[in-house]
């Protein structure tokens, strides 16, 4: 394959440096080197910020370009990431009880996850690299939105993907074209032509930046008091305090504190801030559900920790059931259908206000990094929790399908109390189902099974007894 490609395009990058986010060590740039050979911990790339301005002209990150790797105007592929709003929270805010509260509402991007800002440079320098294809090793998120830009860019994508993965990331890879194979667990290798993409790529990284950058400018120039991150790898935490600092340059100040937010089941940048230790113990492997943060050994844990401390902000968890309260009040109160690791600020902001770190004065910025769209499994949790509607939903998500004469079974119920003689003349005239008498007693007993049919009261007519079938609230709501 290299051989087609003139030489400039495998040098491009070459300019470029990776240094330790830990230890300082420094490598050349190369696409396959991930992690500091020295310290196991992430790499970031040594990009000279030539500019903050952004550039309207351009496409999606590339409005960011004077804080990107440089990258040839004919390789750049975009889907129009980025430009995500910065909504300005009125109901939220007034609940919780802070000054100013912003919300930079990433579930618009093109995939639905803030990854597409990363997969967005990812794919563009592996393209004019002259790579055939990617390799990644998923959560999900990743995945899905390197599935998507590599189409676009013609490049061909292999996912790994373990076999806990949210239906709706599944759904997205292999409809962009991906191929998708389940593993128990990620084995790197090396594949000819093949660039390898991970969530701590030091180029993936870089990317993130972009979001601090485009928050600033939207509030006008200024910097909040607090923002508020999830923390999975800690990349989101450290390439936002890169952003920041180079900001602070031309700013006259920065008294940003950066709050990065774990889940409960998996917590080890929070267990190091809280012992006060400057390396990371890594957790056993989690069994909590919120995968695409539930990382028990990451690469940027340092470098998140040390980026929290030098802003003087916090790290902190939230359990599940506030993770799953602050989703349902951004949709409820802003509109915004997070997914769960996407509302983990919110989760974390509430938690902080209440114990008074968050002062009430302060101006605080929330990122929700992705759509709740992508994780059907628990929008249908959620859903059946908030409504009288949860036999509905089992039915429509397929948990138990009916059949013709159950649901005319069911109609027939609604109209009113019936005996099993009533219902066998009432399918055979009303909807011409024609079946016998045992049948229909199999049908009511199943139905029965299911909680949508109850017995209700027996009457004994010219000395035979007949028992009443009525519909249960489920049935009722099923109708
Ligand atoms: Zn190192």
């Amino acid at each position: 394959m290299y051989k087609y490609y003139p030489i400039y395009r495998l040098t491009i990058m070459l300019d470029y440096i990776l240094k330790c986010s830990k230890c300082g060590s420094t490598f050349n740039f190369s696409i396959e080197r991930k992690l500091c050979s020295k310290c196991e911990q992430g790499l970031w790339l040594e990009v000279k910020t030539l500019s903050l301005d952004k550039h309207e002209g351009e496409q999606g990150i590339w409005k960011y370009g004077g804080v990107l790797p440089n990258v040839k105007r004919e390789f750049r592929i975009s889907l129009g990431e980025g430009d995500s709003p910065l909504q300005n929270s009125l109901r939220i805010r007034e609940e919780i009880g802070v000054r100013e509260l912003w919300i930079k509402d990433e579930t618009i991007e093109p995939t639905g996850s803030y990854l597409d800002r990363c997969s967005a440079l990812f794919v563009s320098v592996v393209l004019s690299m002259g790579y055939e294809k990617i390799l990644t090793y998923s959560t999900g998120n990743l995945g899905a939105s390197i599935a998507a830009y590599s189409s676009r860019a013609g490049i061909k994508t292999h996912v790994q993907v373990r076999p806990t993965i949210d239906l709706g990331k599944l759904y997205q890879m292999i409809i962009y074209g991906a191929e998708v194979k389940v593993v128990e667990a990620f084995r790197e290798k090396k594949i000819k032509n093949t660039a390898v993409a991970v969530e701590y790529d030091p180029l993936i990284n870089e990317a993130k930046k972009t979001i601090m950058l485009e928050t600033f400018f939207q509030l006008n120039r200024r910097l909040p008091d607090y923002i508020i991150l999830p923390m999975g790898e800690g990349g989101l935490v450290y390439a936002t305090y890169r952003m920041l600092k180079d900001i602070s340059r031309s700013s006259t100040s920065c008294k940003t504190r950066i709050i990065g937010v774990q889940s409960e089941d998996c917590k080890p940048i929070v267990n190091s801030f809280e012992k006060g230790l400057d390396f990371i113990e890594p957790e056993s492997e989690s069994r909590g559900r919120i995968f695409d943060v539930s990382v028990s050994n990451p690469k940027f844990g340092v470098a998140a920790l040390r980026a929290i401390r030098e802003t003087k902000g916090t790290a902190v968890s939230v359990g599940e059931k506030e993770v799953f309260e602050a989703l349902s009040l951004l949709a409820e109160k802003e509109g915004i259908l997070a997914e769960p690791a996407g509302s983990l600020p919110i989760a974390g902001l509430i938690k902080l206000v209440k114990e008074g770190i968050i002062e009430r004065d302060s101006t605080v910025i929330c990122v929700v990094t992705g759509s709740g769209l992508k994780d059907p499994k628990v929008m249908k949790e959620i859903a059946h929790r908030k409504s009288s509607l949860g036999a509905l939903i089992e039915e429509l998500s397929g948990g138990f399908r009916l059949s013709p004469t159950k649901t005319a079974i069911l109609r027939l119920l609604s109209e009113k109390n019936m005996y099993g003689y009533q219902i066998w003349k009432g399918l055979r005239e009303k909807y011409g189902i024609c079946v016998k008498i045992p049948t229909v007693y199999q049908h009511l007993n199943e139905l029965i099974g299911k909680g949508y049919v109850k017995k209700g009261e027996s009457k004994t007519v010219m000395g035979r007894r007949r028992e009443y079938y009525s519909l249960t609230e489920r049935g009722e709501a099923l109708v």
